[in-house]
């Protein structure tokens, strides 16, 4: 019951702008947790990487082990994950800028401060098709683009020709900061997937386990 009406969102919180996310997933109708250590991941039933530095996010989650528990969290797949701004560079495959510890998960590259330090801030409007017909406000903090994306991976939007959003299955990275806005479409999303999906990381570990016992 509670796993259906309230679903258990993570927000992963060593730094960066995770309380905003939490009070969205909140308006959304979920539970949210901070996960800064390993332990943090039990139970969850869809996880956020916040914006922030992506450079000190992995090296702070990288000593506490949280940096390689995400990163199977992730590869598993079981559960929905969404990645803003530098949670999109988290979940990267790479970043043209070359060697830094990552997640990974979605086959993308990514440039990091991609739209330059004349402009490293502003809002537009984009057209985001799975969120409906009416434009997302997007936020964008010196924010990374989607330089290449590999097979299987969605660009949802665009904004100076540049991928800015994508989606691989349940897992969706955004450059822009859908926390910083009233609008709550993309966490909806989010636990809309949640709530469809109805599992958490164990479970999913779980049924993993089974079929390769067989
Ligand atoms: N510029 C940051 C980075 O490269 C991302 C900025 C953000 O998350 N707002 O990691």
């Amino acid at each position: 019951m509670t796993v259906l009406s309230r679903p258990l969102v993570g927000v992963v919180a060593v730094q960066g702008a995770f309380a905003e996310h939490e009070e969205a997933l909140r308006a959304v109708g979920a539970r949210s947790r901070q996960v800064r250590v390993p332990a943090d991941l039990t139970g969850l039933q869809g996880l956020v990487i916040p914006g922030g530095e992506s450079t000190t996010f992995g090296l702070v989650a990288g000593r506490s082990g949280l940096l390689e528990a995400l990163r199977r969290l992730v590869h598993h797949g079981g559960i929905p994950v969404l990645g803003t701004c530098a949670g999109m560079i988290m979940l990267a495959a790479e970043t043209t800028a070359g060697a830094q510890p990552l997640v990974g998960g979605i086959d993308i590259t990514v440039r990091r401060n991609a739209f330059g330090s004349q402009v490293a801030s502003f809002e537009v409007e984009l057209d985001v098709p799975l969120l409906g017909a009416e434009p997302f406000p997007g936020v964008f903090i010196r924010a990374p683009w989607i330089e290449r994306a590999g097979r299987g991976v969605e660009v949802m939007a665009s904004y100076a020709g540049r991928g800015v959003a994508a989606r691989s299955g349940d897992l969706v990275v955004t450059a822009f900061h859908p926390e910083l806005t009233g609008d709550r479409r993309v966490h909806a999303w989010l636990v809309d997937r949640v709530r469809a999906r109805r599992t958490t990381y164990e479970d999913a570990r779980e049924e993993e386990s089974g079929v390769r016992a067989q």
